[in-house]
């Protein structure tokens, strides 16, 4: 590689002033002068003065003949970062627009680079976004990398590897991607030249070694390509000269072909560039006609351009000598494409760059950078890299832009209203529709990496629609299409909480008008935490929050009254027995409280024994005990012969109503099983799903970790009964369910 010569701030005055007018030169010449004073003092790790450095940064910009504004932020780069200059200084001495770029270098600067591939891939992305509100961020970014490079000797050997390393890993799939490929090619055999210096060193002296041989072939073919072409007429604006091939292309084939260094590089490659497209496809007839092509090789760049704007006919003929020869054909506009892509556009054109129209540039931007998130899968190998940061990080994102450029970050699957509630409430909540990529796309449509997306609004729309909520998948724009129902339909919320609550309450066999009384409701609000009665019921009305709670907490005091009438009247009924068993009455049949009627006598105490629970539609017998009326058991209780043995009086009972009279019995149920996770709580639905009634559970786990759960249930009959227990036999990992006695 031949040294490059190091220029002084004169070499880089002539270079713009070959293509720049005087105005601008000017303008950068005031750079200069200004980075000169703020670095002044300073030194490199070379020892010698800074300013050498930015010089060459902008003389690497001249070379590529940009614009005064990228010339300018070449010099002034590393001002707000090492210097007490700020940006605002640059601001107000150079306008907005250099301002801008030197910011966006500034904070690429400070992004830490990390070699584990998720944060290579983090700085990547970063490196997206600092570009994408200015495509010269990048381009000052890599003349910067570029100069860095050429000076890196003078690092410690492991900063040289590192930052090879992130130049090859980084910048120069960047370079690539903006097509800028004299600085691609450069980048590349620098950080070979750290990373692998003995592959390199060797592949410089074979190429050295065989140069006389290469150029006789090459001139050889040179002159039998112009005869071939001689007869179209091509004119004068033709050239036709060897292709220099590049170290880091030979060691990369090398490796990952597993060639040896003779079979690359005695791969000669010669170029065509012509006036016009039709010349292309001329010379490339005249070419095909003189040697034979070899299958395969033929790629047209021009009709179907690589995703970096690159275009050229390639072609592989077995040339002079019955040796392989690769020809590239392009026309002049292709190839100054192709050797600097992105920053041919910001090339300086006489009288045109100060006044380019903006957005053409602004979308041209977008565009580059569209195609960098776009990432499109190519049949050569160097787009591994990218695509490799395509599948980590943009896996679950997806990155959008607004018609200004600004880059919306969304997660995948995300929709236009997602992301016009993440440009801002308002937007969401006035959007009309959305163009993609210039197009009326529907709501529902799913936003692509590096779509453009314009959010269509109107100040007199109506606002969000439900079904809105069924469009959006970003927590964001769902919590805010609630929110502007809850503001927007209160009234109605209001009204439909007061009939939904009624309802409920009606549902659990109280009168609303009870209940729903100012003085209830402020408590209620009061003790649920919200600020008025209307916002509990809009609560209730939008769904927030559910009506039995809130019903039950009306209810409360009433409830907690009537289980202590019923005490009472427990209490009251159980002195009753006494004198109704001393003078037995003369109706017959009439039930007792727990439904059941006893034979020949009523109005006695009757109490349902907790041995066995029975319930209606058991079987059951009665005895007559001392001061606790008539206790009733199911007759199969073991405890009925026991209590036969005793001599107690037996009574004939039976149920008023075998299927119950809707209050509810108690009944013991038990369940074994294989104790996993979950089982409690899958026997606990099964339960609530057939009763209201789950009135104990309890259980005991051995250490086979097989369980046995003890549940009381309630149940209106047996076979309420029957039903609980054939749910309970279908949860999964139950062996036995059954009724149980005492
Ligand atoms: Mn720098």
């Amino acid at each position: 590689m031949s040294k490059v010569k190091e220029l002084t701030h004169e070499d880089v005055k002539n270079l713009v002033a070959e293509y720049m007018n005087k105005e601008h030169v000017a303008l950068v010449e005031r750079a200069y002068h200004f980075a000169a004073v703020a670095h002044a003092n300073q030194v490199r790790k070379s020892g010698e003065p800074y300013i050498i450095h930015p010089i060459q940064v902008a003389g690497i910009l001249a070379e590529l003949r940009m614009d005064p504004e990228t010339v300018c932020a070449g010099y002034m780069h590393d001002i707000v970062e090492d210097t007490g200059a700020t940006l605002e200084d640059i601001r107000e001495l150079f306008g907005p627009t250099i301002a801008l770029i030197v910011d966006g270098d500034t904070k690429i600067s400070k992004i830490h680079y990390k070699s584990n591939k998720e944060q290579m891939a983090e700085t990547h992305r970063k490196l997206l976004l600092a570009m994408s509100k200015d495509i010269r961020v990048m381009i000052v970014k890599l003349a910067d990398r570029l100069h860095n490079m050429r000076t890196l000797q003078h690092l410690r050997p492991d900063k040289q590897r590192r930052i090879a390393n992130e130049t090859l890993e980084i910048y120069a799939p960047i370079a690539d991607r903006l097509g800028i490929s004299t600085i691609k090619w450069e980048l590349e055999d620098l950080s070979l030249r750290y990373l692998n210096p003995q592959q390199y060193y060797r592949i410089v002296h074979l190429m050295n070694s065989r140069r006389d041989q290469r150029v006789n072939y090459i001139n050889v073919a040179i002159d039998q390509v112009k005869q071939a072409i001689s007869d179209l007429n091509l004119g004068k604006n033709v050239e036709i000269y060897g292709r220099p091939k590049h170290i880091y292309s030979v060691y990369r084939k090398m490796v990952t072909q597993h060639k040896q260094f003779s079979e690359i590089y005695d791969l000669l490659a010669i170029r065509v560039v012509v006036e016009n497209i039709r010349d292309c496809y001329a010379v490339l007839g005249a070419i095909h006609t003189s040697w034979t092509p070899m299958p395969g090789r033929f790629k047209d760049y021009i009709a179907m351009p690589k995703a970096n704007g690159y275009q050229s006919l390639h072609t592989t003929v077995i040339g002079p000598e019955g040796r392989p020869l690769e020809i590239q054909i392009r026309t002049h506009q292709m190839h100054e494409v192709a050797e600097y892509g992105v920053a041919a556009h910001w090339a300086y054109k006489e009288g045109k760059t100060q006044g380019v129209d903006q957005t053409s540039r602004d979308s041209q931007t977008l565009n580059v950078v569209k195609e960098i998130l776009e990432l499109r899968k190519e049949s050569n190998g160097t787009d591994e890299f990218m695509q490799g940061v395509q599948s980590d990080i943009f896996a679950d994102k997806v990155y959008a832009f607004t018609p200004k450029g600004d880059v919306i970050e969304m997660p995948k699957g995300a929709g236009p209203l997602d992301m016009a509630y993440q440009i801002h409430t308002e937007v969401g909540n006035h959007t009309t529709g959305a163009k993609v990529n210039g197009r009326i796309v529907p709501l529902n449509y799913e936003i692509k990496n590096g779509d453009i997306v314009d959010i269509l609004t109107s100040s007199s729309s109506a606002g969000p629609s439900r079904d809105w909520l069924d469009l959006v998948s970003t927590r964001r724009a769902r919590n805010k299409i609630r929110q502007f129902f809850r503001a927007h339909y209160r009234e109605q919320n209001i009204e439909e909480g007061h009939r939904i609550l009624e309802a409920e309450l009606r549902d659990q066999g109280f009168n609303p008008v009870d209940f729903l009384v100012p003085e209830q409701e402020n408590k209620v609000a009061d003790v649920l935490h919200y600020n008025s009665a209307a916002d509990l019921f809009a609560a209730i009305g939008f769904g927030d929050l559910a009506p039995q709670g809130v019903a039950n907490r009306f209810t409360a005091a009433v409830r907690k009254q009537q289980q202590k009438d019923r005490q009472e009247e427990a209490e009251r009924a159980l002195l009753e027995d006494h004198q109704t068993l001393d003078k037995p009455s003369e109706k017959k049949g009439k039930p007792s409280g727990d439904g059941i009627i006893v034979e020949g006598v009523d109005n006695l105490l009757t109490r349902l024994s907790h041995c066995c629970n029975p319930i209606p539609g058991d079987e059951i017998v009665g005895y007559i005990t001392k001061g606790r009326g008539v206790s009733v058991h199911r007759a199969d209780c073991p405890n009925v012969q026991a209590s036969e043995a005793s001599g107690q009086r037996l009574v004939t009972v039976h149920w008023a109503d075998a299927q119950g009279d809707k209050t509810n019995y108690d009944a013991d149920i038990e369940v074994q099983g294989y104790n996993r996770s979950g089982l409690l709580n899958d026997v606990i639905r099964t339960v609530n799903n057939k009763t209201r009634y789950l009135n104990s559970i309890n259980g005991k786990v051995d250490h086979n970790r097989m369980v046995v759960i003890s549940l009381t249930v309630g149940v209106r009959n047996l076979a309420h009964l029957d039903l609980i227990i054939g749910a309970l036999k279908n949860v999964a990992d139950v062996y036995v369910v059954k009724r149980v006695i005492h």
